[in-house]
């Protein structure tokens, strides 16, 4: 697990198909609550946070989006890539209302991995889609 003291712009990458209709608030409630995905993020610092999907798929898109970013926010604010955090959502990595989990996963996760880049699994987790995981309707990631 990163030192999540020491981050100060959260990346929340989100499925580009589900957010298709889904406005993102609930992710950014976690956020904000730092729960779920979010539980160990320091709660007494601010931290900036920003939304992107994976671009569809296969996800590829992903790694220029996070590419300019890194680039972007190195030259105007002079913040490392070492002081960003990205974290998956919950769409994307669990299975839940929306589908299975993300076919592209582990694609997605090396393509982070190549900016070198810090990132976590999930944003909300919702007790309803964690209960029909108890109950095995849904997979466990
Ligand atoms: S690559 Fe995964 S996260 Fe991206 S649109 Fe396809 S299913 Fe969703
Ligand atoms: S985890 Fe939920 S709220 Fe967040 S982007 Fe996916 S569907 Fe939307």
């Amino acid at each position: 697990m990163p030192d999540l003291s020491k981050k100060d712009y959260v990346v929340i990458v989100q499925c580009h198909t589900v957010k298709e209709r889904c406005s993102g608030y609930v992710c950014e409630k976690s956020f904000h609550e730092r729960a779920g995905g979010f539980a160990d993020y320091p709660k007494d610092r601010p931290m900036r946070m920003i939304f992107m999907t994976c671009g569809g798929c296969c996800g590829r898109a992903l790694h220029r989006k996070l590419a300019n970013l890194v680039k972007k926010i190195g030259a105007k604010e002079q913040i490392d890539r070492s002081r960003i955090m990205v974290q998956l959502s919950s769409c994307i990595t669990k299975d839940n209302y929306h589908g299975p989990a993300c076919p592209h996963l582990g694609y997605l996760k090396e393509l982070i991995g190549k900016l070198k880049l810090d990132f976590g699994c999930d944003t909300v987790i919702s007790q309803k889609a964690e209960q029909r995981r108890a109950e095995g309707k849904y997979r466990r990631a």
